[in-house]
């Protein structure tokens, strides 16, 4: 077996321990003498592993007792819509960030429930950067405040958690959920994809605050109500139920680091590490301002364009896998999520300045 350092934006790599886990109980989970894929969601054995991923997500991430978790399908674009659908209330606008790719289809689709206050924007500057809070237009009215805190594609990172002036926050944490100890009850809404950060793809998770669930319009299909899937667990139909067990385990995993302060600690010296050897070389840059470089997604751009192919090739010869930039940015991208390990981020940094060298 000659597993590869996998640096794809996601789906993206899993700790290789977990992968073992869910091989080793393929067949049979525990005494229960089935598969978890053949179980019933609503049976006695599935019903652990729903109850383990819960309590686990909660203590990862101390989330207060007065939010609901649920894990929902459609990924974080489904919530693009389900969160205007749930949240408006009686409100007509909802003001959105926008810092990147991420933010831009959030906005788009809430467009189509809403009108959108656009509090900030840094399309201008190529979306390299984050707006200054002091400018941010906020009215007042609106139902609440939307920001992407990781834009995956672009790189750019919110480093703490913005001032809403009294709106309720809604954050979109796909890409870096569980990277970093973020204080929930700061947020009216988290949610996130589950494949960049937290398992393979195919669940979403939400977590919601009590009081703002329960006034999504009688139109709102039952799936996408917040407070009918909370009052059924995210069961009102059949759950992803295999994903769930997956995204149990890297939970149990990221436990096992020590949790999501130490996982931050190995971020912080792994994306310092690779920012370190982009910045010290005369071949890569970053076009991103420093205090928002994201600690998960790296893009870097050769100074050669014609370059970028062999770059590829060789850093595949090299083990180094899916390092191709977003066609919207070019380049390269490296996303160094949780499960990357230090030691893939210090081949790639060896690899950059080999091929820094021979060329
Ligand atoms: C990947 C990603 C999404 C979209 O996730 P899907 O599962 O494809 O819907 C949305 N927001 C961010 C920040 C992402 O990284």
């Amino acid at each position: 077996m000659s597993r590869v350092y996998n640096f794809s934006a996601g789906p993206s790599a899993l700790p290789e321990a977990v992968l073992a886990q869910a091989r080793d109980e393929l067949i049979e989970w525990r005494d229960s003498g089935m598969s978890v894929m053949e179980m019933s969601h609503r049976g006695k054995f599935f019903s652990v592993i729903a109850e383990e991923l819960e309590s686990d997500l909660r203590s990862l991430m101390a989330i207060p007792g007065n939010y609901k978790v649920l894990f929902l399908q459609g990924g974080a674009t489904a919530q693009f819509s389900m969160i205007p659908q749930n949240l408006l209330r009686d409100k007509t606008k909802a003001c959105y960030v926008n810092t990147g790719a991420w933010s831009e289809k959030a906005i788009k689709d809430a467009r189509n429930y809403c009108g959108v206050t656009v509090s900030a924007s840094s399309e201008e500057a190529k979306y390299t950067t984050i707006p200054d809070y002091a400018g941010w237009q906020i009215d007042a009215e609106a139902a609440y405040l939307h920001y992407t805190s990781n834009e995956t594609i672009h790189g750019v990172e919110f480093s703490d958690v913005p001032d809403s002036k009294g709106l309720t926050l809604v954050s979109d944490m796909s890409s870096n959920i569980l990277s970093r100890p973020v204080d929930v009850s700061r947020f009216g809404l988290i949610y996130a994809g589950t494949q960049k950060n937290m398992g393979p793809a195919g669940v979403t998770v939400v977590i919601v605050r009590d009081d703002l669930i329960g006034y999504a319009p009688k139109t709102t299909p039952e799936v996408f109500n917040y407070a009918v899937q909370a009052k059924n667990g995210s069961m009102l139909n059949t759950p992803a139920t295999y994903n769930w067990y997956l995204v149990g385990l890297v939970l149990k995993w990221l436990k096992a680091q020590g949790g999501v302060a130490a996982i931050e600690q190995r971020n912080i010296a792994k994306s310092k590490r690779l920012y370190d050897a982009i910045d010290r070389s005369g071949l890569y840059h970053n076009p991103v301002d420093l205090p928002f470089r994201s600690r998960m997604n790296v893009p870097f751009i050769l100074n050669d364009e014609s370059l970028d192919k062999a770059f590829l090739a060789a850093a595949e010869a090299n083990g180094l896998y899916e390092l191709k930039g977003h066609r919207s940015v070019g380049g390269m991208r490296a996303s160094i999520y949780n499960a990357m390990p230090e030691a893939g981020v210090a081949a790639l940094c060896e690899f950059m300045a080999e091929f820094e060298r021979t060329h």
